[in-house]
């Protein structure tokens, strides 16, 4: 553990948790390596031109994504609204100065009515309006179908900008589909696939299929700053993702735009844009190229097997309790991290509720809690801490009140 970190927590009154369920942002997403914290200390001390700075990071982004270009953002939340605003816009300063009033633009975005989630919000905060197709037969029970193709063609009008997917291990299947479709209609397509790292091999796949932008999050599982995240893709889109990010208070004549931002399909220069509230700052930048670039590199065989052999010694040291089974679920191709199911039965939310109240604060994941089952996501765990999370777990199922 730093020092200087528990002094922060300490002198602010903040309790340090237990964080046994994954990157979640409601407990400060990802731990950096000190290496990553390093970086983002080295570009707190100088300052430089944060379009230079994210046309640097561009470059990498590029390299380990496979995409044209790539800007950082402030997570992949902001990352879905940039993506909005870019198709809305493009190149138009205008456009660019009016969002989020659409009015008199074409503004629908479309959606799979199976992949709404919360984070759509993102999307309408640029002004879109979010169009929702096909059926949730499969989600109901009530049929065998998904998403079809011709469901978008009947969706795609002269007000259509763009369609985002979300990418899940379940959804992914249905992507070449979804991308020839709306490609053949001369519009982008934008993957929101915030948390689907690992594998690393996601960090291209969407791009080499064919997306025209994609949505990583910085905060999750490359290990970046909280409060970053990756948009890559085509470069004239990035350029405008850019553009309607950055500090405007420029001179016109004196502005040199970063070479991402095609000067001459401007007819003016814009004011500060939508994404004016999503600033990144050069410590997010640099801490998330430094995140990304130790992702990559990182063995991530070797990094899933030592996960998995804490989990096995987790469940070892529960496995003479009674009242709880537990089950490792190993990783898979498409979601490598391994997981820890304990199975408690009926007494699943009264064993959380034990746990967020224990010293320390104990989280663990609740998303199966309806079938008695908490798990166990390692990621987030620091080594020294599995000792904890055991007699934590033990001290609560053994004081049942
Ligand atoms: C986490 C998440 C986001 C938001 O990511 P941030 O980096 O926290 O902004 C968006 N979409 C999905 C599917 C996510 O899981």
């Amino acid at each position: 553990m730093n020092p200087a970190v528990t002094d922060i927590y300490q002198s602010l009154g903040v309790a340090r948790r237990i964080n046994a369920a994954g990157t979640l942002t409601r407990l400060g997403g990802s731990l950096m390596e000190p290496e990553v914290l390093q970086a983002m200390v080295q570009a707190a001390t100088a300052s430089v031109d944060m379009a230079e700075l994210q046309t640097a990071a561009s470059k990498v982004i590029a390299r380990v994504t496979g995409a044209e270009a790539g800007i950082v953002t402030s997570g992949a939340a902001a990352g879905l609204t940039l993506a909005s605003a870019a198709c809305l816009a493009r190149w138009d300063v205008a456009r660019m100065t009016a969002l989020p009033d659409t009015r008199g633009m074409p503004n629908e975005v479309l959606m799979v009515r199976t992949q709404r989630n919360s984070y759509d919000h993102a999307i309408r905060l640029a002004g879109a309006r979010i169009v929702d197709i096909g059926h949730n037969d499969r989600g109901t029970g009530a049929g065998i179908r998904g998403l079809e193709p011709w469901e978008i063609t009947a969706a795609i009008t002269p007000q259509t900008v763009a369609m985002v997917f979300v990418a899940t291990a379940q959804t992914v299947h249905e992507l070449p589909a979804v991308l020839q479709v709306v490609h053949a209609h001369g519009l982008p397509v934008i993957v929101d696939a915030a948390a689907q790292l690992p594998p690393r091999s996601n960090l291209q796949r969407f791009i080499a299929a064919g997306a025209d932008l994609v949505v990583f999050s910085g905060g999750k599982a490359i290990g970046g700053p909280q409060a970053s995240g990756i948009l890559a893709g085509r470069r004239d889109l990035i350029g405008s993702a850019l553009l309607q990010m950055m500090d405007m208070d420029v001179n016109p004549t004196t502005w040199s735009p970063s070479d991402l931002i095609d000067r001459a399909a401007l007819h003016g220069v814009p004011h500060h844009g939508i994404g004016r509230g999503f600033k990144v700052g050069k410590e997010e930048i640099a801490g998330l190229v430094c995140a990304l670039k130790r992702f990559v590199a990182r063995d991530e065989v070797a990094s899933a097997q030592a996960l998995a052999a804490r989990l096995q010694a987790i469940a070892a040291a529960l496995a003479a309790q009674p009242g709880i089974t537990t089950r490792l679920v190993p990783g898979t191709e498409l979601a490598p991290i391994p997981l820890l199911e304990i199975d408690a039965g009926a007494g699943a939310a009264a064993l959380v509720e034990r746990l967020l109240r224990g010293d320390p604060p104990v989280h663990v994941g609740e998303r199966m809690l309806d079938a008695g089952i908490l798990t166990i996501n390692p990621q987030t765990l620091r080594c020294e801490d599995d000792s904890v999370l055991v007699r934590c777990l033990l001290t609560s199922l053994r004081s049942p009140s």
